[in-house]
């Protein structure tokens, strides 16, 4: 089958194309898969012939490995499979591939099919199906390896691994034929049945398909399909001490899934002849169902500052460099999740970035862009201070009477005023964030700062600032302790100037901050995070990646938040207004000790 070219054209759902969803069509236009049946499960060719028609048009996979938990790539990968098989009436499988008998934990099987749910998928056509597993086909593995022995197309080598790779040859030598290259088939069969027996060591000997040892692809150079391996598997018990390679393994899975297109990255490209010989070797002796899948590849993603392997990250969390899989700074989905990100985002993220054929790099700031954007509509807006310095106004008392506090409200959602309202109070003492008062304010600084005489000789009057949603205040100036900090500003309120009241507007300011009334803030513990890695690219080009670390990648701060915080829930996303997006941290946060975490700016700083 050809492979379209790619083009940027439009799909009638108006999904931007791309090089998958055009084979799709094309297949679905040709009936390539009209003809197969399904019986309800996976199975060989004739457990499908008694099933009906197979209701679903296509039959895609994801097919992790339950060695750790998924991060952004999978989820390129799963909104890719899942989307694709919703988009065109196909049923997506949730597979796991525990082939390998040492690796799988429950963990991590539990963390991943969260992970899928999250993202609000749901696998195998039915709502909570049981995912699939490799290990339940080794029972037909094995039989598929004893035909391929039958018909000659595979034998038991018994040179030592180290004799094997030199008789592999390489990219410029073809390769030797092994001495047990022309055993017979019987001979062949028996010595299999002994390695299954247990009657050889781990490791003594290997079945290797068949093919040919001087192919121009490696990967056809009679490729090991079975290994002695004595290792307890979390399935299938002891029941086997033999195990399927993976290159044998991931095709048979996906035949026996009637999986139609089978997407992967291109790493195995390679290794998509293999795949195509096992197909026609099985489909051929009548084991497997016709026509077999087709395996596909496209680019992995690559993401900036951060590392996207399974083995890294479990490093990261083993040596404590984070605080667990799910620390806000990895790329793992549930540090994603507890760094605020929403499956909407990530769905953005995913439809951005598209589906290509060629290896690139893409910018975190593109993933943050599509959190902004996503946040932008639908998280609740708040006042923080993050960095609290106490702001008196001197006035109060004489102007608003003592002890006094004034109601103050704004919209939950600037531009969704059916959200509501929240209210706090404005009295003498608020909390304002330290960098919005200056005793010399540079040029363009329109916050809080006295009279005062500027680098060129001019005399400059003291700013008016508005406290928003509150009063216009005069700055008056500030107390400060023995080594010249700031402890307190002080400003006068002028009068008749509260927002939405007649006439507030009279008094022009050209700068505006935001605050906390001393009397209702709450104090919270914020989270500042930044970048875990301080490289773009960690781990390329051999560096070891632990030696990038970003020392600041998280800043422990105690904020005074606006009092309709105090009720806040795990996981609920706000604008803190100036600040950027915060979530409430779905570990560690509780009623009376609310903990934020900060999830992505108002801006991109990083991109440009
Ligand atoms: P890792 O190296 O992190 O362990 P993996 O590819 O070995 O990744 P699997 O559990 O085998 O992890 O992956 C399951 C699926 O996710 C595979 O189909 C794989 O192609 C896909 N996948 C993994 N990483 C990425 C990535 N960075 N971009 C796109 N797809 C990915
Ligand atoms: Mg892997």
């Amino acid at each position: 089958m050809s492979s379209p070219t790619p083009t940027n054209a439009t799909t009638p759902d108006h999904k931007p194309s791309n090089f998958l969803r055009q084979i799709i069509e094309h297949d679905l236009a040709a009936g390539t898969y009209a003809q197969r049946r399904w019986a309800g499960s996976p199975g060989d060719a004739t457990h499908q012939a008694q099933g009906e028609p197979d209701p679903a048009k296509i039959r895609t996979r994801f097919p992790p490995e339950p060695n750790g938990y998924l991060h952004i790539g999978h989820a390129k990968s799963i909104c890719l499979n899942f989307g694709l098989a919703r988009d065109f009436g196909g049923v997506c499988h949730l597979r796991f591939d525990d082939t390998n008998p040492e690796k799988e934990d429950t963990e991590y099987v539990n963390s991943i099919i969260d992970a899928v749910r999250w993202l609000g998928f749901e696998w195998n056509g039915a709502p909570d199906a049981t995912p699939y597993q490799a290990s339940d086909y080794f029972d037909f593995m094995y039989r598929a390896a004893e035909h391929l022995i039958e018909a000659g197309h595979a034998y038991v080598d018994e040179q030592t691994p180290e004799q094997m790779r030199i008789n592999r040859g390489d990219f410029s030598k073809p390769g030797v034929d092994s001495p047990f290259r022309s055993r017979t088939p019987a001979e062949n069969l028996a010595r299999f049945r002994e390695m299954r027996d247990g009657q050889h060591a781990d490791g003594a000997m290997v079945l290797r398909a068949r093919i040919d040892m001087a192919s121009a692809n490696i990967n056809l150079r009679d490729p090991a399909i079975y290994r002695i391996r004595r290792a307890t598997h979390h399935n299938t018990g002891d029941k086997w001490c033999i195990y399927p390679m993976y290159t044998f393994a991931h095709p048979i899975e996906d035949a026996l899934e009637n999986i139609t297109h089978s997407i992967c990255t291109l790493e195995f490209e390679d290794q998509r002849p293999f795949y195509d010989w096992l197909m026609e070797r099985l489909t051929e002796g009548g084991l497997l169902a016709s026509p077999p899948p087709h395996q596909y590849e496209f680019a992995r993603l690559n993401l900036t500052y951060v590392v996207t392997s399974k083995r890294k990250l479990a490093q990261l969390v083993y040596d404590h460099k984070v605080s667990g899989w799910d620390d806000p700074r990895l790329p793992t989905l549930v540090g994603l999740r507890r760094r605020g990100y929403t499956p909407e985002a990530i769905h953005l993220f995913a439809e951005r970035i598209g589906v290509t054929k060629s290896d690139s790099w893409i910018d975190y700031s593109t993933l943050e862009g599509c959190l902004r954007e996503t946040l932008d509509v639908s998280a609740t807006r708040a006042m923080a201070v993050l960095d609290p310095v106490k702001l008196v106004l001197t006035n109060w008392d004489e102007v608003m009477g003592a002890g006094m506090l004034d109601d103050c409200s704004a919209p939950l959602h600037p531009h969704h005023p059916e959200l509501g309202t929240r209210h706090f109070k404005i009295g003498k003492e608020v909390w304002i964030d330290r960098t919005d008062y200056e005793e010399t304010p540079p040029k363009g600084f329109f916050r809080l700062f006295p009279a005062h005489v500027n680098a060129s000789g001019q005399a400059i009057a003291a700013s008016k600032v508005r406290l928003k949603y509150g009063h216009v205040i005069e700055t008056i100036g500030a107390v400060k302790d023995a080594d010249g900090r700031v402890t307190e500003v002080h400003a006068t309120l002028i009068p008749d100037t509260k927002s939405g009241t007649p006439g507030s507007d009279a008094v022009k300011v050209k700068g505006v901050i935001t605050w906390v009334a001393v009397a209702d803030g709450v104090s919270a513990e914020v989270r500042i995070y930044d970048r875990l890695f301080s490289d773009a690219q960690p781990d390329a080009g051999g560096k070891d990646f632990l030696e990038c670390l970003n020392p600041n990648s998280l800043k422990v701060v105690t904020a005074i938040v606006e009092p309709s915080l105090a009720s806040a829930k795990a996981d609920d996303k706000f604008q803190f207004e100036r600040h950027g997006y915060f979530v409430a941290d779905r570990v560690d946060h509780a009623a009376g000790k609310p903990v934020f975490n900060l999830a992505v700016g108002l801006k991109d700083s990083w991109g440009k």
